[in-house]
């Protein structure tokens, strides 16, 4: 039956990315298996197979998995992932219809490396707003952005000098309005540069006393674009992308989280699995999506499903076998068809 359907277009595509080693893992892996997540399928029904499993040891299960796309050989870097998967959003974002992009994963599995990237190797963030600026200037368009992080449930601006919570209100036609979200129009990738970093400090400090709350918490970067109507008649188009570092998932079993680590790991336990049953009833034609089932899925009903499209990056570590595990049958599940 998966093959019947393989002319399907999944609504949101899952792609799975694997980090390099780093040069101090090198040294402290010496012996120890380590992960391989291997492509071992590259047409299967509409997607591909990977399978994921121990090197150097014999597991009985080698894990497969149905995706929409590979990126972990040498030479796969963000910029070709850009051009393949993110790149293509770009166009219909000019005509109305929004994306959005989502870094998944455990901590330290390489979400914040591809979303933001470093500035020798700008991530999918910058390379977006470089390519919307580009397009900016040949449709007479203006690019705005916003920059907040939903933690615990909770939505704050980053673009303002004093971190502030921001309400997530229903209007009558049950559109989601973030009420006094800050939008700050950007015309070259040195303002863009400004205000993003600006942010992501904010982020840093944001919540005195706890300890990396960047990490447990999603971080959503909105470029928003307005087009004048190809008519002439003076009607604005409006479209938006959402570029998204999620918190990372975390197994509690294994992480003996306590207190205020514990709940917070349970609303982003429960907010990323509301998000795969989101993406899962988008992909499967489901009559009802779950939209609020989580903050997060929430805010995002005007740019999940309808006419918007929309990637998960699936990130693995390739030191950590169970997690991987976890993360790609979580990204294989939201996918399935
Ligand atoms: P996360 O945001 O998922 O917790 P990070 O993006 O912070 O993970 O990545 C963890 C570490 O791995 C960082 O030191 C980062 O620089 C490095 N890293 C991640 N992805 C890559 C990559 N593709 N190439 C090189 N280094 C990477
Ligand atoms: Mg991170």
């Amino acid at each position: 039956a998966k093959h019947l359907q393989s002319n399907l277009v999944s609504k949101v595509r899952v792609i799975v990315r694997v980090r390099p080693f780093l040069p101090y893992e090198i040294e402290a892996k010496d012996g120890n298996p380590i992960t391989c997540v291997s492509l071992i399928n590259p047409e299967c029904g509409s997607g591909i197979e990977v399978s994921v499993h121990l090197k150097d040891q014999e597991t009985s299960r080698n894990e497969c998995y149905n995706l929409d796309s590979f990126f972990g050989q040498e030479g796969d870097t963000v910029s070709l992932i850009f051009h393949k998967e993110v790149s293509p959003l770009i166009p219909g974002i000019f005509l109305g219809c929004n994306a959005t992009v989502f870094a998944y994963g455990a901590t330290g599995s390489g979400k914040t490396h591809t979303m933001q990237g470093t500035d020798e190797l700008p991530g999918l963030m910058p390379l977006s707003m470089s390519a919307v600026l580009s397009m900016c200037e040949s449709t007479r368009s203006i690019a705005e952005i916003s920059y907040y992080e939903v933690y615990m449930d909770r939505c704050y601006d980053l673009l303002e000098p004093k971190t502030r919570e921001i309400l997530v209100l229903d209007d009558k036609d049950g559109q989601i309005h973030l009420k006094g979200l800050s939008r700050v129009p950007v015309n070259s990738m040195t303002e863009f540069y400004q205000i993003f970093s600006c942010g992501i400090q904010r982020r840093k400090v944001a919540h005195t006393g706890l300890n990396d709350v960047s990490s447990r918490s999603h971080g959503v970067l909105v470029i928003s674009v307005s087009s004048p109507g190809d008519n002439g008649s003076g009607v604005v188009v409006t479209g938006k992308l959402n570029l998204i570092d999620l918190a990372g998932n975390e197994d509690n079993r294994r992480t003996c989280n306590e207190g205020i680590r514990l709940q917070e790991s349970a609303k982003i336990n429960q907010s990323l699995f509301a998000l795969s049953n989101v993406i899962y009833a988008l992909n499967n034609n489901l009559p009802r999506v779950p939209y609020r089932e989580s903050k997060l899925t929430r805010i995002l009903q005007d740019s999940l499903g309808g006419t918007s499209r929309s990637l998960m990056v699936a990130c693995l570590n390739p030191g950590e076998y169970q997690e991987s595990v976890h993360t790609v049958s979580l990204a294989a599940r939201s996918r399935q068809i």
